[in-house]
This record gives C-alpha cells, structure tokens and sequence, in this order.
C-alpha cells in the first residue's frame, strides 16, 4: 500500500493529531526552525530512526531520547520502548524511515555483506552465510514509508496511551508526515 506523504512547510501543516504534542514540536523544530528549549529534564519524545540515518536532527539538547533499528523499527527489540517508557519518561514516539533507505534491497547484497564479514571481521564463510541468511530476512525493510507506518501502527497497539507518528526523512533533511 502506498503510503500518503505530507510535508510540512507551516504551522497549518501539521496534522491535528500531532498539534500540541512532543511530535508536532519536532516538526517545528526540524521543518520550521522552532528554537528554544524544553526546560524539562525528561526526554519528551522517543525517535526510533535507522541505523543508517545519522544525519543529526536540529532539536533542542535533551528533547528527544534516539534509538536506532532495521528502518526505525524496533520489533526485534521489545524492551527498548518499555525502557525509554518506564525508565526516561517519554510519552511520545516518532518512527522516522528515510528516503533510500538500505535495508530495502538487503538480500540482495548477500555475497557482498557475507565477504565484508568474513575479511573484516574474521568469521567463517559459512557461519557469516547462516547469519546473514537468519538476520536479513529479519531486517529487510520492503519500502521505507511503509514500514515506519507499519511500525507505528504496531507500537499505538502495544503502547495504546502513548503519541506515535510515522514520518519520513528526506534527503534534504526535512521531515514528511505520514498519514495515520
Ligand atoms: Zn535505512
């Protein structure tokens, strides 16, 4: 399913849904140069990103806790939003995929990946292969938009009285909504 993008260029932008919540202040923050910090000493959002989106977000120091998976998703790791939860207090969560994501096409660089293993980290060819096979089936991330949707939709099922918006990370560093 293709998954509707909306981009933020103003404040009207922002869905009503994230209005007034630690997901539409990310929003200002990154897509309308929102300044100015939270005064709290809790983190009021949980971002999940990808391991390969590292671009830094501009957000204010101590907004935001980071947690990184496969696409921004954490199903493979079910403790890490009870701890931000639990442990950091936060009550919102904003899954973010990004454009060219690399992990949609992972099975597709097996040899390379098994290779990169086996001279640069030290492992037998056959137990890299096992892994490889085992893990990428795991990670694999059909369409970047999809799946932090998917992801979303999964964490407001688990975690039904928390905030969770799906967004995109565009190249450009701006952030698209994608629908609830
Ligand atoms: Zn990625």
């Amino acid at each position: 399913m293709a998954e509707s993008l909306i981009p933020v260029r103003t404040d009207a932008d922002i869905l009503p849904a994230w209005r007034g919540t630690p997901v539409g202040d990310l929003l200002r923050h990154v897509n309308l140069g929102a300044q100015g910090g939270t005064g709290s000493a809790r983190p009021a959002l949980l971002i999940t990103r990808c391991w390969e989106d590292q671009a830094p977000l501009p957000v204010p120091a101590g907004f935001a806790l980071t947690l990184a998976g496969p696409g921004g998703v954490l199903k493979r790791s079910p403790f890490d939003v009870s701890w931000a939860v639990a442990e950091a207090g936060v009550r919102a969560i904003a899954v973010i995929g990004h454009a060219g994501c690399g992990l949609a096409g992972l099975r597709g660089r097996r040899d390379a990946f098994v290779a990169a293993l086996v001279e640069g980290a030290g492992w037998e060819a056959s137990a890299a292969g096992q892994h490889f096979d085992h893990w990428a089936d795991l990670c694999e991330v059909a369409d970047p938009a999809g799946a932090a949707a998917a992801e979303a939709r999964r964490l407001r099922a688990r975690y039904p009285a928390l905030c969770v918006a799906a967004l995109l990370h565009e190249a450009d560093g701006r952030l698209l909504q994608i629908a609830p």
